[in-house]
């Protein structure tokens, strides 16, 4: 590992990765992966987590090609043509050789759109992908090498034991996606060689629901972005805020919404997923106890299932409230109005997403709260825009990406003066000996 540090940074530092055509062959190269291997990929992520291989959620790690292809057509890349004859310029510089972390839940998508910024911006890229999303890792870590420079780019296959040790070496960047505890261990490690980080974490994203709404439309929008990919989702409505009355409004609506999209037993649905691994199952299965199982309930540890669940009457203080769900189980928490919800949410840390739902106060939610991003009357779909910025505020991450964003993230914006070597007589002013003589006072 520190071996193919050291052979990156002697490749960086020949300047291999700076041309555009290098880095234009690089990503065409990327383009071939997903092409040729859309299957596998496809595959890969089913067997991780039982995600229909051509259902939007298979589709999403895919998507991605989208933001390949931004870099090759767009608008990206006149922000190289700095214009080096003007006397002052920003120069868009590689960092040098950056270190990508991966998480399981996306584990193709979450992988491979850093990379693409990396790549695109010029930098020599160390990846390392999750090890609880098995099939994946194995899958990248096997093909990826096929398709790019070796020189330039490795996929790294690490436990917490040896991605500790990676991480005491010094990288010019660090992106990590991942939880919040992990986050600080990221930063920590990153503090001693003061190497810069975008940390992309979690959190409870809150939705509030205001009395106003068309309640079928909520439950359906909700349940879709609760339950895609089984809950396993960084920016799913971690819980809902309404009124008493909306609660028992909702009820129905969201009972016909599961049954709507995963039937009257959702264990069947090809369309419902399985949690990741034993540990998380676990882990989600005990935040049931919390408030009145309203909607499903049901759970096989052998299958890793849990069904679409929905706890009507939770209290702050109970489990699921302590915590990142990260499973398909979504609690109501009742409040008194929109004040109340508002207050409920500031008083807990800053979520990677906030929803709200209505006609008339979204945007007062909006503008008394702080998050990542925001998204009203819908869930989710504000990630889908690449012209938006990505990612957390305070608890829930530092920095942002997508589109033209993951292009800065990896890129040094140089100040750069370039000075004309006549009008000596002009700086004389500058040069000591001082007088006032000399200034003219
Ligand atoms: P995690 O923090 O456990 O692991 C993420 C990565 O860090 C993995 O590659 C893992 O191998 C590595 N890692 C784990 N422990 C480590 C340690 N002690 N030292 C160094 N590296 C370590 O997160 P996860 O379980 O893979 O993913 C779930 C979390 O990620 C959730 O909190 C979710 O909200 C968050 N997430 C955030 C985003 C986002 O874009 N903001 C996207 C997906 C997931």
């Amino acid at each position: 590992r520190g071996r193919l540090r050291v052979h990156l940074r002697a490749t960086w530092l020949s300047g291999k990765t700076r041309p555009m055509e290098y880095r234009v062959a690089q990503l065409e190269a990327l383009g071939r992966f997903l092409d040729e291997k859309k299957q596998d990929i496809l595959e890969a992520t089913a067997s991780d987590m039982g995600k229909r291989r051509w259902g939007p959620e298979g589709l999403f790690e895919l998507g991605l090609v989208m933001e390949r292809e931004n870099f090759l057509t767009s608008k990206f890349w006149p922000f190289l043509q700095v214009t080096q004859l003007d006397s002052a310029f920003i120069r868009k510089d590689p960092y040098g050789v950056v270190l990508i972390i991966a998480p399981w839940n996306y584990p193709i998508h979450l992988f491979l759109v850093p990379l693409i910024g990396a790549i695109a911006a010029g930098n020599c890229v160390i990846v390392k992908p999750s090890e609880t999303s098995k099939n994946t890792e194995r899958l990248v870590a096997e093909m990826l090498s096929c398709y790019l420079d070796n020189d330039c780019f490795a996929v790294v296959t690490a436990g917490v034991q040896e991605t500790t040790r990676l991480l005491e070496n010094k990288f010019d960047y660090i992106f990590f996606t991942g939880s919040a505890s992990v986050g600080r261990i990221i930063m920590t490690a990153a503090a001693k060689h003061l190497t810069p980080v975008t940390l992309e974490l979690g959190g409870k994203n809150p939705c509030y629901v205001s009395d106003t709404c068309d309640v079928q439309n909520v439950a359906r929008r909700v349940a879709w972005g609760r339950f895609f990919n089984a809950g396993q989702t960084c920016i799913a409505p971690d819980y809902v805020l309404c009124s008493v009355e909306m609660q028992e409004k909702l009820m129905p609506a969201l009972r016909e919404a599961i049954t709507e999209f995963f039937g009257s037993n959702p264990r069947e649905s090809p369309d419902f997923g399985r949690i990741v691994g034993d540990k998380q199952f676990r882990r989600i299965r005990a935040l049931l106890c919390s408030g009145r199982v309203a909607i499903g309930g049901q759970t096989d540890e052998k299958e890793r299932y849990i069904a679409p669940t929905v706890l009507a009457d939770v209290l702050p203080s109970d489990p699921a409230m302590q915590e990142e769900i990260f499973g398909p189980i979504l609690p109501i928490v009742v409040v008194a109005n929109m004040d109340e919800a508002i207050d409920f949410i500031n008083a807990r840390p800053r979520p990677l997403a906030i929803y709200a739902f209505s006609c008339d106060s979204k945007v007062r939610v909006l503008e008394r709260t702080s998050s990542g991003g925001f998204c009203g009357n819908d869930t989710l779909m504000h990630v889908t825009l690449t012209s938006l910025p990505f990612g957390g505020i305070g608890n829930s991450g530092l920095g942002k990406y997508h589109g033209k964003f993951t292009f800065d993230t990896f890129t040094h914006h140089r100040g750069c003066l370039h000075r004309n070597m006549g009008l000596e007589a002009l700086n004389a002013l500058r040069y000591p000996p001082y007088s006032q003589q000399k200034l003219g006072l």
